[in-house]
């Protein structure tokens, strides 16, 4: 009786080669590094839950050479 995983099928986690994977780049400059940001969302009292005003950060990534941030991008964050 031993719940070890040795031997467990790997069926269910599908590998992904991340090197196959597109890579989003910037499309004023092409650089594709990019750095954390944050879009602050200010939420009006009568649109908060909690009935008072409030800011809530929103993650994204901008270009690490001229700083915008991928038109693709913000439609992925549902922006
Ligand atoms: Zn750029």
């Amino acid at each position: 009786m031993s719940s070890h995983p040795e031997g467990m099928p790997q069926k269910a986690q599908p590998q992904i080669d991340i090197s196959k994977a597109d890579t989003i780049t910037c499309d004023d400059c092409g650089n594709a590094s990019f750095i954390q940001a944050f879009f602050l969302k200010k939420i009006s009292a009568l649109m908060s839950p909690t009935g008072k005003e409030a800011i809530v950060p929103m993650q994204v990534f901008s270009c690490g050479n001229c700083g915008k941030i991928p038109q693709n991008m913000l439609e992925l964050t549902g922006q």
